[in-house]
């Protein structure tokens, strides 16, 4: 997988470059761009944001630096799989301006989509990690002050598909830190990624149940033993129990996920708790 992340502060996503993040990359699994949109800014202050239309406080990001990042980005159709070379930005240093994009087109089924992070947007859940993780070019744009000019992506969307994504019902200082939530989520999915990829079976949101409680070594901790079943051996009697305390905690924690359980994953035991 490719991922783009354009953003006024890109030493932000240093993160990407750390843990398992960093191991994808080495490895191989992924390759991650991070682009300075004042490289696409033409004046001698490198303005990316300019008073609302309409009033109000705050400022709005412009439309211009936004439409060349993406058409460096993105040229044409000719250029919408994945890259692994520098983009033309960064060819060009920290002011990329100086070399321009070829006009852009619409990028073919299945090149490239735009996720841009808003508190407007789309919640965020594991399943949109699994259906963005099923892309193979991502690009992230991270707004701030009030936002970005919506034309950015109206027209954005003329070319590729474009989504709204919001991690909850607060509001954050900028995309970055939403972006970096977003890419461990979905880069954790890869193939290859996690050394075990049973971790994701049964984990909180796979099964649209939270995660029974875990516990490791050792047995006791400042009188606090691991319940005994755990230690038991009896994997059929372990798996029953997690089931029950998975159903449990997510009906104390989470009503609203049981209610929309399917009841086609439910055996009797579960209907009987
Ligand atoms: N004026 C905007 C509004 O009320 O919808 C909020 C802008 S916010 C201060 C600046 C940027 O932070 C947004 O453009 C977005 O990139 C990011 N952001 C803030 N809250 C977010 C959230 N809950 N989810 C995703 N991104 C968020």
């Amino acid at each position: 997988m490719r991922i783009d992340v354009v953003t006024i502060f890109p030493e932000y996503l240093a993160p990407l470059d750390l843990s398992l993040i960093g191991k994808a990359r080495a490895g191989g699994l992924l390759d991650v761009g991070v682009h300075d949109l004042r490289a696409w800014t033409h004046d001698v202050h490198r303005t990316v944001d300019d008073t609302p239309y309409g009033g109000g406080p705050g400022m709005v990001m412009r439309p211009e630096p936004w439409g060349e990042a993406l058409d460096a980005l993105v040229p044409g159709p000719a250029s919408s799989g994945p890259r692994s070379e520098a983009t033309r930005a960064e060819r060009a240093g920290s002011r990329g301006q100086s070399e321009r994009s070829e006009p852009a087109g619409r990028v073919p089924e299945g090149g490239v989509r735009l996720v841009v992070p808003t508190p407007a947007g789309e919640v965020f859940t594991q399943a949109m990690a699994h259906e963005l993780a099923a892309e193979s070019w991502l690009i992230f744009a991270c707004g701030r002050y009030e936002g970005i000019d919506q034309r950015v992506l109206d027209h954005a969307a003329t070319r590729m598909p474009v989504t709204e994504v919001s991690l909850g019902d607060y509001v954050l200082f900028g995309g970055e830190v939403a972006v970096l939530v977003m890419c461990e989520a979905i880069v954790r999915l890869l193939p290859g990624v996690l050394g075990n990829a049973d971790s994701l079976a049964e984990e909180s949101h796979t099964q649209g149940v939270l995660e029974a409680p875990v516990y490791t070594k050792p047995p006791e901790w400042r009188g606090h033993p691991v319940p005994e079943i755990l230690r038991s051996g009896d994997h059929g009697r372990i798996a029953r129990w997690r089931r029950d305390q998975a159903l449990l905690r997510t009906a104390q924690r989470r009503p609203d996920l049981l209610a929309t359980l399917d009841p086609g994953t439910l055996d009797k035991r579960d209907v009987a708790l």
